[in-house]
């Protein structure tokens, strides 16, 4: 198993272009397998709890970087403060303004992405476009002080029609350069575009991804 994964890593980094970034999502893996992705060269790792997460950190060398990927409930902000270098999935205002307030409390700032909401489906979560241009033109995005808005993360579709996950894809990236170059120029250090996972990454990147998110073609299927 162990050079398995190694082996995938080392492949992916082949693939992958270079600017893009990849992310190994290591949900409900055991830490053996983070392990071996590690010794492969892999410092990103994704994961979906945290709970998960927050057992997980002290058993991986302390340069591992983790991003929160999955639905985060409010309720469960203040144990991640401090603890990722990136929250990808903030799907709500709501969400925004307690990831505010609990960093303001223990004086840090978050890097945070956006999730935009564009597959059709009613069980995904996110902004819906309107929804985050309007939080963008409105201006209220100045209000946060202690979150640093990094870019956009997204899903697409969870089907086989490829068509549709170009769809989705596309329209997530039009909705990242409208911010990006339009409606917040200033944000500098708005410049993440994640999108795509194990059977969808190459049309993500195609489509303007610069950060992946990739599980089971790395560990196997969970
Ligand atoms: C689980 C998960 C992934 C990875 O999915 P795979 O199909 O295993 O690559 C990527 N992004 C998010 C948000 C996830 O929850």
């Amino acid at each position: 198993m162990k050079e398995e994964i190694m082996e995938r890593i080392s492949q992916l980094r082949a693939e992958i272009p270079s600017g893009v970034e990849l992310v190994a999502v290591s949900k409900f893996k055991p830490v053996e397998d983070l392990l071996a992705a590690y010794e492969a060269g892999q410092r990103i790792f994704g994961e979906s709890r945290v709970r998960e997460l927050i057992e997980k950190i002290p058993q991986l060398p302390s340069d591992v970087k983790w991003h929160f990927i999955g639905h985060l409930q409010t309720n469960k902000v203040r144990q991640l403060i401090g603890k990722t270098s990136l929250i990808e999935s903030v799907d709500s205002e709501r969400l925004l303004n307690v990831i505010e307030e609990e960093s303001r409390k223990k004086s840090c700032c978050s890097n945070v992405l956006l999730q935009v909401h564009v597959a059709r489906e009613e069980t995904k979560f996110g902004f819906l476009p309107e929804e985050l241009e309007e939080f963008f033109t409105s201006g209220r995005y100045k209000s946060l002080k202690n979150i640093k808005l990094c870019g956009i993360m997204a899903m697409a579709s969870n089907t086989t029609d490829l068509q549709r996950v170009r769809t989705d894809f596309r329209e997530a990236a039009a909705v990242f350069r409208k911010v990006a170059t339009e409606l917040a120029p200033h944000l500098t250090d708005f410049n993440i575009l994640s999108m795509g996972m194990s059977g969808d990454w190459p049309i993500a990147v195609e489509e303007g991804a610069n950060l992946i998110r990739v599980g089971s073609a790395i560990f196997g299927d969970r």
